[in-house]
């Protein structure tokens, strides 16, 4: 539950389920349904759980599989990049897509606005970009991971740990998450280097 302004909140919830349960456009029954199974699994949790499903617009609930893909080493060639979920879509448990997609733009357009060549500012943001967003991907996936575990054993000690691990690691690695690049290190400082790309790399994923 995440407060978004103006004393509105975005809320999302996860359960395990087969893929490709997803409600698509124009399927009028699965929308029916949303708000009353939203009940039926969260009847007597913690409030405000059941009032936030009660109040909530039953056409402004989404329902979706959570996919990732895992991180590629190739963004584009040429002229030709990408940004945001199109090249590091990561599962939403760390809510870093869409951080991940600005700090590209911010990168892209420093980069392009420093080199003589856009096809070398390209490949530049490319380098300085991926390891980051990779580690965002890895690291959002294991925290899915660990939230769909079903053993109740791993689930008692995962819920036993989880308030040590906010407590303690947990603020500094949200942290580090938190630390947009600085203009110095989007100018060609630490970790950037605006070079001529070498031979073309194919694609791995
Ligand atoms: C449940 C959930 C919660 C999330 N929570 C957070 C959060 O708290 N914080 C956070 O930072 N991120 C969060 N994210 C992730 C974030 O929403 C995405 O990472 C972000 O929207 C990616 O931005 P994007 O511009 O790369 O892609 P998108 O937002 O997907 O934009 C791509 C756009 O291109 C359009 N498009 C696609 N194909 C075509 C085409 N052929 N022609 C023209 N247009 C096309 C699409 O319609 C879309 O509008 C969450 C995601 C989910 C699913």
């Amino acid at each position: 539950m995440l407060p978004i302004g103006n004393g509105r909140v975005f809320w999302y919830a996860t359960r395990n389920c087969p893929a490709g349960e997803q409600d698509r456009p124009g399927e009028r029954k699965p929308l029916l349904h949303r708000k009353p199974l939203l009940h039926r699994l969260f009847h007597n949790w913690r409030a405000p759980i059941e009032q936030l499903i009660e109040a909530t617009d039953e056409a402004a609930i989404l329902r979706n599989d959570i996919l990732d893909r895992r991180p590629v080493r190739h963004w584009g060639s040429g002229r030709v990049t990408l940004l945001g979920d199109a090249a590091h879509p990561p599962t939403p448990n760390l809510g870093q897509g869409a951080c991940q997609a600005l700090e590209d733009a911010l990168i892209l357009a420093r980069c392009l606005g420093s080199a003589r060549e856009c096809v070398v500012a390209r490949r530049a943001y490319e380098a300085y970009r991926m390891k980051r967003s990779a580690v965002i991907i890895e690291q959002s996936y294991l925290f899915g991971r660990i939230g769909q575990w079903e053993n109740p054993l791993l689930c008692s000690l995962r819920d036993a740990l989880t308030p040590l691990a906010f407590a303690t690691v947990l603020p500094r690695q949200f942290a580090a998450y938190a630390r947009a690049p600085s203009v110095g290190e989007a100018r060609g400082g630490a970790g950037l280097e605006l070079r001529r790309p070498t031979a073309h790399r194919e694609g791995k994923t």
